[in-house]
Parts: structure tokens; sequence; C-alpha cells
């Protein structure tokens, strides 16, 4: 398994956010983690990029255990992260945006290999590449944070509901781009709303629930599911 996270628990303060939570994924699958609002999933990831402690369990990446490891050396292991809400840096512009997500290594021909496969991945990138981050579009800018993640050459890419706030178009167009990305050979864990798209994506998925995980499937399994269709997927 290239993640197994055993039994994780979270707190905020008192407020006990993820309740034992433990999952997989192997290498070379997509798995969508799915759920409501507050169910728990960017805790999840916050958790597995060590943007926050975890108050008990385990989490091991590629056979090491990094439950304590500072979040930087797991972007230099190969854990990188789209995070929810972009976070792209509004006065620098695209491509200085994507050599950031660069930051952390030295290898300037893998680099310049990296940098034309993500405006390769997204071509709308390459014309605006000029142009300050804070004056692209939403859609852009999930692309740009998309990119930027791209361009740590993880293992495991997170991405933390990388529709949101995108016309349908966009939508379909960034669901694609994931599955191109991981036919090129990335994992991926994705979180999302939009679990019509992101189950019809993965190969397999897991339900949480205020902080538990209450179902996991092959994404088939779960879009054809009674209780996931009447919950998640807006049919009864
Ligand atoms: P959403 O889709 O709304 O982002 P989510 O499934 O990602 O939901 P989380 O953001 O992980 O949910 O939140 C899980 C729980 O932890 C929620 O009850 C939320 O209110 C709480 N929570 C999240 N961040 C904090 C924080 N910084 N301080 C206190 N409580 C928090």
């Amino acid at each position: 398994m290239l993640l197994e996270i055993d039994n994780l628990t979270l707190l905020y303060g008192r407020i006990q956010a993820l309740h034992g939570i433990s999952l997989t994924v192997a290498e070379g699958e997509i798995v969508a983690l799915i759920g409501a609002n507050g169910a728990g999933k960017t805790t999840t990831m916050r958790a597995i990029s060590g943007l926050r402690p975890v108050a008990a369990g385990s989490i091991r990446f590629d056979g090491t255990d990094v439950t304590k490891m500072r979040a930087d050396l797991r972007v230099i292991r190969g854990i990188g992260q789209s995070p929810e809400g972009r976070g792209v840096f509004p006065g620098m512009t695209v491509h200085e945006n994507l050599e950031m997500g660069a930051y952390t290594r030295r290898d300037k021909a893998g680099i310049a290999e990296d940098l034309e496969m993500v405006y390769g991945l997204f071509p709308r990138l390459l014309e605006r590449r000029k142009q300050p981050g804070g004056t692209l579009s939403g859609g852009e800018q999930q692309m740009l944070a998309v990119g930027r993640a791209m361009m740590t050459r993880p293992r495991l890419l997170l991405l933390d509901e990388p529709s949101m706030g995108l016309a349908p178009k966009l939508i379909q167009q960034i669901f694609e781009i994931i599955t191109r990305i991981n036919e090129q050979g990335t994992t991926i864990l994705l979180v999302e709303q939009n679990a019509q798209q992101a189950l019809s994506r993965a190969h397999r998925g897991y339900v949480l629930e205020t902080g538990r995980i209450v179902k996991e499937g092959s994404g088939q399994e779960l879009l054809t599911d009674p209780a996931v269709k009447e919950a998640y997927l807006g049919v009864a």
C-alpha cells in the first residue's frame, strides 16, 4: 500500500473531528472520499499532509510511519496537495506559482519537464503564464492549484474539492484531467462533494459521516448503492 491510515483520531480543541478512521490507497489508484459538509474530509487531508497533528492512530506512506513527520518533509517524500480554497499566490504570475510548487526540488531538467507536462495538461495556464494568479477566474485558479501540486512531482496527489465552484463544463474537464494525471502514473486521493463524478472516476471510494468511515467499496459499488444514491447522488 502506498498510503495506510489506521485508526486515526483528530481533535480541534474539544471537538473530535475524526473518530478512528482507517483507509488505504494502493499505488496507481484513484480513491474518492465522499461525505456531507463537516464530515471530516478536509480534516483527513490535513492529517495526511501534516497540516494538523493527530491525537491517535497512524499514517504510513510507502512503508514509513509519517504520523509525526513535518509537512514539508512529507512533500519531499512524495505527498503533494492541492488544498481546498485553492491558495494561489495572487501577486505572482501563473508561471511563478508553478515554479513555487517545485521549490523543494533541485533537479532543473526535471522541473522543466514537469512545467511542460503541466502546461500540456492545462493549455489555459500556458496562455496565461505571465498573468498574476489573482487575476485568473475561479476555474483557472483551481487548475493552477492542481498544476502547482503536480510540480512537486508527487507519488500521491491529495486533491481537496477540485471541482468546487466550477461551471459544469469545467467540472467535466477537471475530472478528465484528474483521470489523465492518474493514467500517467500518479496515485490520487480525491475529496469531493461531487460524488457522482468522483465515484465514476475512482477505483475505490470511502463514505465519511461525522468523522467515521461508514462504507467502502469500488467506485461502481458505491455508485449503485441505494443508501449512497439517496444521500449523496440526489436520487432516491
Ligand atoms: P466541507 O465539505 O464543509 O469542507 P469536510 O467534510 O471537509 O466538510 P471538515 O472541514 O474536515 O469537514 O470538518 C470536520 C469537522 O471539524 C466539522 O465539524 C468542522 O466544524 C470541524 N472543524 C474543522 N476545522 C476546524 C477548526 N479549525 N476548528 C474547529 N473545528 C473545526
